[in-house]
């Protein structure tokens, strides 16, 4: 068995995985039935003629070869810089420390790593927290039972 990092790969030139209307790696790649070239599900259904011989009225049909190599490329997480297998981008997001969480209150933008997000939960909306989870908890009452709340909810 070959190691899981991949090394010894046969290595394809990665632009036969590029998408020919974004240049980019191909998303969900599909291939045309004409010149079975690959492309983005996404890119290829906003054009009505095949992209490199023009021809109207081609089928798309998944590649799933292509998906299957582009499934098991290194990819960076965008938070944390560590490199996971394509495929698995998703579900590390999901759990990555380094995520953004976005504050839920009206009106506010805020988004910021766990730690400073709930520092600014604390600072800045403590009085609606507490209100809310008053009705939840109801014996609270000020800072410390506020940062109580949130240590719970931090856990999920
Ligand atoms: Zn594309
Ligand atoms: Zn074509
Ligand atoms: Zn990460
Ligand atoms: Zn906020």
């Amino acid at each position: 068995m070959e190691s899981a990092t991949g090394e010894r790969l046969i290595q394809l030139p990665e632009s036969m995985l590029h998408c020919s209307i974004c240049l980019d790696m191909a998303m969900d790649a599909v291939e045309t039935d004409c010149c079975h070239q690959i492309f983005c599900e996404t890119c290829l259904s906003q054009v009505d003629k095949c992209p490199s011989c023009r021809k109207s009225n081609f089928v798309s049909r998944a590649n799933v070869f292509a998906r299957r190599v582009i499934g098991v490329l290194p990819a960076r997480c965008p938070f944390c810089e560590n490199v996971v297998q394509k495929d698995n981008l998703e579900e590390h997001i999901r759990v990555c420390d380094r995520r953004p969480f976005y504050c839920g209150a009206p009106e506010c933008h805020f988004a910021a790593e766990k730690e400073a997000f709930l520092t600014h939960l604390i600072s800045t909306h403590q009085e609606v927290f507490l209100r809310t989870y008053k009705k939840i908890f109801p014996g609270l009452s000020g800072e410390t039972d506020g940062y109580l709340v949130i240590n719970v909810l931090s856990l999920f």
